[in-house]
């Protein structure tokens, strides 16, 4: 689709704020080098702050962790329980009840790091994904990756409770820095005082949320639209 619709893709770092010049907004770019383009928008998760260190307060960064096996457990008939069963047929096993939500929202108020398991599993290509823990800390700095043989417990510790033979499944443990607006809501907009560089990110279901967000966002780029749909539909605008 992008290809058809005249999009080149690059793969780059943006090493730096971009930085107003005429023009636009110059990049530079590990690898390519310096780029000057028209409009910028920072779609970078928990990369953005460091493009823009002006953000508002409300978006943050946890981090995120998983078990992630590449093939699925086989059934063993009789002894498998539930949820064993469940992961074996590839379904999605969610807590009823969030907890992941709850502490991004007082995460403007922490005063040392905190941690959530919230346990559950799904399919991952041939595999299976077991998690999730989140880890957020005090400020605006995601900071090092946490210590993921500490973090690796603590999930297996979660998933116990849910079933002690998937917390027992080997792993391998990854974890990500994932962005979040601790107000529940995504900033997307344009950044304020910065002409043509805008900012998507901060999502709590960026699965359904990007599939509209996108193109209404490209709409007020590219076509002019009002910039006031996207507030009206529950996000923070720059
Ligand atoms: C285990 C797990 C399960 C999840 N499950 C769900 C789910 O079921 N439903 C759902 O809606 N969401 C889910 N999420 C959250 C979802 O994955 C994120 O909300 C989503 O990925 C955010 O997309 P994004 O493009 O804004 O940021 P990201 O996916 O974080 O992508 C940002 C990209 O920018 C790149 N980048 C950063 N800095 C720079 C830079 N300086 N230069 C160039 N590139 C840069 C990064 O390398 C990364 O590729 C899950 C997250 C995790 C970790």
């Amino acid at each position: 689709v992008l290809a058809a619709a005249g999009v080149e893709r690059r793969r780059a770092r943006v090493l730096t704020p971009p930085r107003p010049v005429a023009g636009g907004w110059h990049l530079e770019l590990e690898p390519g080098g310096a780029t000057v383009a028209e409009q910028v928008v920072l779609a970078a998760g928990a990369g953005c702050r460091a493009l823009a260190p002006a953000l508002p307060e409300c978006h943050r960064a946890s981090w995120a962790g998983v078990l992630a096996l590449p093939a699925r457990p086989t059934l063993s008939p009789g002894s498998a329980s539930a949820w064993w069963r469940h992961a074996a047929r590839r379904r999605i096993v969610q807590p009823r009840h969030w907890q992941r939500p709850g502490l991004e929202r007082a995460a403007p108020g922490l005063g040392q790091e905190r941690w959530i398991v919230d346990a559950g599993c799904a399919p991952w290509g041939e595999g299976l994904l077991l998690g999730q823990i989140s880890l957020v800390r005090p400020g605006l700095d995601t900071g090092e990756p946490p210590e993921p043989v500490a973090m690796e417990a603590r999930l297996r510790q979660g998933l116990a409770g849910l079933d002690p033979l998937l917390a027992a499944l080997p792993g391998p443990y990854r974890q990500v820095p994932v962005a979040f607006g601790s107000g529940g809501l995504p900033l997307v907009g344009p950044l304020p005082g910065a002409a043509g560089l805008w900012v998507f990110s901060g999502f709590g279901g960026a699965f359904a949320q990007v599939p509209v967000l996108a193109p209404l966002l490209a709409d007020v780029i590219a076509a002019g639209a009002d910039a006031s749909v996207l507030a009206g539909l529950g996000v923070l605008t720059g």
